[in-house]
C-alpha cells in the first residue's frame, strides 16, 4: 500500500526542502505544482503563458488548471506521492479526494508546516534554487559550500524567482491566508493533520516529520 501525504504551510515554510529530503529517504514522489508550473511556463506552452502573469504577481492559479495538473501525474505513483503546495483550496482538496478515492487510495498523513510570518520574509528573500537539479539553498541557512556551484550536482545555474519579492510575498501571503489557510480546519475534521514546528533546524523538520510517517500503518 502506498502512502500519500500532504505538506501544507505558507510560502517559504519548508515544504520543497522537506519534499527533497523524503524523495531520497523514502522512495515518494514529490508533486509540486509550483514546479509544474513553472516548467510549463519555460516550455512555452499556452497554458505557461497564460499563467506567468498570474504567478508573478503571487496570486493563485485557477483549480482547473492545477488540479488537471496533479490528474495527469497521479497514475505514475510507486510508494506514494507527496503532494507539495497542493491542494491551496477546498476546491483542490475536494478534486483530492476523489481522485484518491478513484484510484483506491488516500491521504494518510497532512503536515501542517508552521512558520512566523516575519520569518517567511527571510526565508523568500534569501532562497535560491539549483535549475540542474532543484536542491533549495539559502544565502544564511542553508548557502552552497563552495559559492555559485551546486552542492548536489555542481552546476552554476543557479537561479532565483521572479516572484520572490517583498510585494508578491504580501500577495501570496494574503492568498495563503484567504484561500488555503481553511484547509487546516478541513484536514483537522479529516482527522490527518499534524502541526509540526517549521521554524526548527531542516534536520529537525525533517525528524519531526520522519516520526509521524513512522506512524501510519503500512501492509505492503
Ligand atoms: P512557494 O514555494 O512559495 O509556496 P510554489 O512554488 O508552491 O510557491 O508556487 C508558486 C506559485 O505557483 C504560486 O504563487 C501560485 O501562483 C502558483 N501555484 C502553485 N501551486 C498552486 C496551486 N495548488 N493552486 C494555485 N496556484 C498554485
Ligand atoms: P516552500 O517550498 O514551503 O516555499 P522552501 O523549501 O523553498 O519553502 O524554503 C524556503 C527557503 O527557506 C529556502 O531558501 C530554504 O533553503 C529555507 N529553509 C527551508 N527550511 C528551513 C529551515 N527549517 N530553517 C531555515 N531555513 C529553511
Ligand atoms: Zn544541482
Amino acid at each position: 500500500m502506498a502512502i500519500n501525504i500532504i505538506l501544507l504551510g505558507p510560502p517559504g515554510a519548508g515544504k520543497g526542502t522537506q519534499a527533497r529530503r523524503l524523495i531520497e529517504e523514502r522512495g515518494l514522489v514529490q508533486l509540486s505544482t509550483g514546479d509544474m508550473l513553472r516548467e510549463a511556463r519555460s516550455s512555452g506552452t499556452e497554458m505557461g503563458k497564460r499563467v506567468a502573469e498570474v504567478m508573478d504577481r503571487g496570486e493563485l492559479v485557477t483549480d482547473e488548471i492545477v488540479i488537471g495538473l496533479i490528474r495527469e501525474k497521479l497514475g505514475q505513483g510507486g510508494n506514494g506521492f507527496i503532494f507539495d503546495g497542493f491542494p491551496r483550496t477546498l476546491a483542490q482538496a475536494d478534486a483530492l479526494q476523489a481522485l484518491m478515492a478513484e484510484m483506491g487510495q488516500r491521504v494518510d498523513a497532512v503536515i501542517e508546516m508552521r512558520v512566523d510570518d516575519a520569518a517567511l520574509v527571510a526565508r523568500i528573500s534569501g532562497r535560491f534554487t539549483c535549475g540542474n537539479c532543484g536542491e533549495v539553498y539559502h544565502d544564511a541557512t542553508k548557502p552552497t559550500a563552495k559559492p555559485g556551484v551546486c552542492d548536489v550536482c555542481g552546476s552554476t545555474d543557479l537561479r532565483r524567482r521572479a516572484d520572490d519579492n517583498a510585494e508578491s510575498l504580501k500577495t501570496r501571503l494574503m492568498e495563503y491566508y484567504k484561500k488555503t489557510s481553511p484547509l487546516i480546519g478541513y484536514y483537522y475534521v479529516k482527522g490527518n493533520l499534524t502541526p509540526v514546528d517549521g521554524l526548527a533546524q531542516i534536520d529537525v523538520v525533517g525528524a519531526q516529520i520522519g516520526k509521524v510517517l513512522d506512524k501510519i500503518p503500512r501492509w505492503s
